[in-house]
């Protein structure tokens, strides 16, 4: 069935809408904009089919269960959006991206059962295609949202025959779309489903917590292809340009956060089945290292003319970015000079920093990216470790073998004086320790960062 003309019009505005969707959201201070422009073409895109006939013919049918369904749909993702804290915000992308490959390879296995007879080959085979990847992302973006949200170990889980079952389902499912291309049964189609959440299992039980947000946008790329194909099935042009360009987005955010991490996909998602580190644990460390109170910390910035704010991971979880601000503030309106050092994986998304820091007012010209500021830190008087660990081990160019080695970093460790806020002695997400903890010129401002930053800004505040 093809669309009239004014649908393909319509669709082809929506397709702009979500290319400029996509410019705004590579921006802080576009995104918003950008976000509300892909919503207004992803929502005129799923009205225009109640407003026409193709070819005359009504083409809808169940219209009040659609209704219904899409009732559901928008409050379960107006509540779950509205309730998801910032640092959940990778398990609710997981789980959205979830559905979506669960839908399209479902419409697909529809398309089988009521018109496989009437398709061609090349048809035929982006079904197999929609089916197969479509379930593989369910299936992997649920085990990647029961890993983060704790419901299950966020560590690697192998065992021995992990590589043949996932080596034997994946050639199975291979030989099973050959065949539906030339027998178009509806059980071929379901007996691909069950192996692609097979293989959707079994290709992320292996891949370590901290990796995890990797590989939900690997299986991000996953959905759009999926998408994709399916709006081939479906002759549906904006399901087309629409998956097409969450595949290409997806693929470029993989590479670039494996870049920023410098490791491999390959790495990320096969290391724990040679034997090779994936991240996740660690123990505590019990050397001793030089801590010290809030007023300290409060003269040692005081007295400084080049400051520079690392902020991490314990940053979000701590919710301190308003009191941080402040401070920042404070000690700006008193001459000193702050930036905040922005790390590509800092957090545990990409744009984690960015977010938070927006979310407190932080100017965007204090936000300064790792290439921009690494060359500053050799001239600053402190730096300010906020919840981050990872990011400033000096293991990544030193240590080889370490999970993190490759990893470009932030200078930290070239600053005048380091004063890092955490809880404890434990290490960051790759779950080794932190040589630059106990250089001599390295301060521990031991508490919860929300609270240890108030006290901060109130010593400050009476100097
Ligand atoms: P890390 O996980 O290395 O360190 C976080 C630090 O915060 C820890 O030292 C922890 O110490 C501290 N912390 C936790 N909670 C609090 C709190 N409430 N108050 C004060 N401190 C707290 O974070 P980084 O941001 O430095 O590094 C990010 C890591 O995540 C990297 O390994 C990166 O590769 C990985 N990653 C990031 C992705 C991204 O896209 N951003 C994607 C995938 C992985 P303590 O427990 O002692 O308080």
């Amino acid at each position: 069935m093809i669309a009239p003309t004014w649908v393909q019009l319509v669709f082809l505005a929506c397709g702009v809408c979500f290319i400029l969707a996509l410019k705004g959201l590579s921006g802080p201070k576009t995104a918003r904009n950008g976000n509300l422009i892909g919503a207004a073409g992803a929502v005129i895109a799923v009205a225009v089919p109640f407003f026409y006939k193709p070819d005359g013919v009504d083409h809808l049918h169940h219209v009040p269960l659609i209704l219904a369904a899409i009732a559901i749909g928008t409050a379960g993702g107006v509540y779950g959006a509205r309730k998801v804290q910032m640092t959940q915000m990778p398990q609710m992308v997981a789980l959205f991206n979830g559905v979506g490959g669960g839908a399209a390879a479902l419409v697909a296995l529809l398309e089988l059962h009521e018109h496989g007879d009437l398709f061609d080959w090349f048809p035929l085979a982006a079904t197999a295609f929609t089916i197969v990847v479509g379930s593989v992302s369910f299936a992997g973006s649920v085990i990647t949202f029961a890993k983060l949200q704790e419901l299950m170990t966020s560590r690697p889980v192998v065992f021995p025959g992990l590589p043949v079952i996932f080596g034997g389902s994946f050639i199975a499912a291979a030989v099973l779309s050959v065949m539906l291309v030339n027998q178009p049964h509806l059980w071929i189609g379901v007996v691909l489903a069950l192996l692609g959440l097979v293989v959707g299992v079994l290709l992320v039980m292996p891949v370590g917590g901290a990796d995890v947000p990797i590989v939900i946008s690997l299986l991000n790329a996953f959905t759009g292809l999926t998408v994709a194909a399916g709006g081939y099935v479906l002759s549906n042009t904006v399901l087309l340009i629409g998956g097409t360009l969450v595949g290409a987005s997806g693929t470029f955010l993989t590479l670039l956060m494996a870049n920023a991490m410098g490791r491999s996909v390959a790495n990320i998602l096969f290391g724990a089945l040679k034997g090779g580190s994936t991240l996740g644990g660690g123990e505590a460390s019990d050397r001793p290292v030089k801590s010290a109170g809030p007023e300290d910390v409060a003269i040692m910035l005081n007295y400084a003319e080049r400051i520079i704010i690392v902020p991490g991971y314990g940053l979000a979880v701590a919710q301190a970015q308003h009191s941080l601000r402040e401070l920042v503030d404070v000690l700006s309106e008193r001459g000193a000079k702050v930036d905040y050092a922005i790390h590509p994986v800092a957090g545990r998304m990409p744009g984690h920093m960015n977010v938070l820091l927006a979310e407190a007012q932080v100017p965007y010209e204090q936000l300064k990216e790792m290439d921009e500021i690494n060359g500053d830190f050799k001239d600053a008087d402190v730096v300010l470790v906020v919840g981050a660990n990872d990011v400033v081990n000096p293991a990544a160019k030193t240590t080889p073998g370490a999970p993190i080695y490759g990893m470009p970093i932030l200078n930290a460790d070239e600053a005048k004086q380091v004063v890092f806020l955490k809880r404890s002695m434990r290490p960051g997400f790759a779950g080794i320790e932190n040589e630059l903890l106990f250089e001599p010129n390295t301060t521990l401002l031991f508490g919860d960062a929300k609270d240890t930053m108030s006290k901060l800004l109130n010593a400050v505040k009476a100097l």
